[in-house]
């Protein structure tokens, strides 16, 4: 969990309301077409959803997948943290939920960051107040692998605006850079490109990659190596042709300070499901800054709710695309009010606020977990 700075919290002006009820759900939410990366093929996203009510008539909603090898975490100690916690905040007031929330997010970030959130929204915490038309720049993945399937695509995401691309790596090295190269060929500088290898390569291979990267149009290069390969990331990019950026290592506020002194290391990737509540996640982009880095934000497998969460956050924080596409991945919307896309770029309209489609919640949730207050 990244906590750092005074504006830890939100903390409501209504300071009589107590939570009421807890409902927390499992999901299994179809995806458009498989979204796969080094270590799987994503077929469905399976989040924990939390929704918080007070005795107000108000609530809020918070998500985090826990994916397997992206955490220490693991989805079942999350679920049974979730229940603790939620069983511990009925009929308390939210700054108490928030503080016993804080003592324990160390060791269950995900968990503590969808009740957080969810708290936050139940308050309508100002970050997440729109309060003028917005459009935030998105980046679109790169699924195809074949030459001709890949210049449809490409040609496809381009004319719908889009100018950041993802191109997930971290396979056989050799056949990356090969298809690294017939982007940039297709590509020829209308978009950026980020490479994500999700930490599958080892040091040679990442070495590999790195120092025969062609820079024209490449961003960053990220997550080569294991979460822990800090020794392998510096060797990397010390001959790294772009700037690297690490997304898997970073779970704390001292892993983004032992980023800034390695050479080559340009970016940092912060998720809200990592970081705690929206505020916190302000303060851990502010420090990346701070480091001398560049911050990217934004979960590629999130729903609606972490998206717009994380957008909200975005609009006053981040200058480049973000990755809080994960939305759009999935065959159904969450909300009855969807995220609209024009140009590649998220539009949030001025007072805009997500009324969740509980019909559309029901039809993908497969465990669901009411708690209330006696
Ligand atoms: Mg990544």
């Amino acid at each position: 969990m990244i906590g750092i700075g005074d504006q830890l919290q939100f903390n409501s002006t209504n300071n009589f309301m107590t939570i009421q009820e807890v409902v927390l759900r499992r999901l299994n939410a179809p995806l458009k077409q498989p979204y796969v990366v080094s270590t799987r093929a994503i077929h469905a996203f399976d989040p924990i959803v939390v929704c918080i009510r007070n005795d107000d008539g108000g609530h809020g909603w918070g998500e985090a997948l826990i994916a397997p090898g992206y955490t220490a975490e693991t989805v079942e100690d999350s679920w049974q943290f979730c229940r603790g916690a939620a069983m511990a905040m009925l009929g308390e007031r939210p700054a108490a939920a928030k503080d016993m929330l804080l003592d324990a997010a160390s060791r269950h970030p995900g968990g503590a960051s969808a009740m957080l959130s969810a708290l936050d929204m139940m308050e309508e915490a100002p970050i997440l107040r729109i309060d003028e038309n917005l459009r935030i720049p998105l980046l679109a993945p790169v699924n195809a692998h074949e030459p001709a399937a890949m210049r449809q695509e490409i040609e496809q995401l381009l004319a719908a605006g889009y100018r950041t691309l993802k191109i997930k790596i971290g396979f056989d090295w050799q056949q990356d850079l090969a298809r690294i190269e017939k982007i940039q060929q297709i590509v020829r500088g209308r978009a950026m490109l980020r490479l994500d290898a999700n930490r599958g390569y080892d040091l040679g291979a990442g070495k590999a990659v790195a120092s025969r990267l062609h820079p024209e149009g490449i961003e960053l290069f990220e997550q080569p190596c294991g979460s822990d390969e800090w020794a392998a990331h510096a060797e990397i990019g010390m001959c790294s042709t772009v700037p690297l950026m690490l997304d898997e290592s970073i779970y704390s506020i001292e892993d983004i300070a032992r980023c800034g002194p390695l050479e080559g290391v340009g970016f940092v990737k912060l998720k809200l499901k990592k970081v705690g509540s929206p505020g916190m996640l302000v303060n851990a982009l502010q420090y990346i800054r701070d480091q001398g880095m560049e911050p990217v934000l934004g979960d590629g497998v999130a729903t609606d709710i972490a998206c717009w969460a994380e957008a909200c956050v975005a609009t006053r924080c981040i200058r480049n695309a973000g990755e809080m596409n994960g939305y759009l991945k999935l065959g159904r919307s969450l909300f009855k009010n969807p995220l609209c896309v024009e140009e590649g770029e998220m539009v949030i309209p001025k007072g805009y606020w997500p009324q969740v489609d509980d019909a559309a919640l029901d039809a993908v949730t497969v465990i669901r977990d009411v708690l209330t207050a006696q």
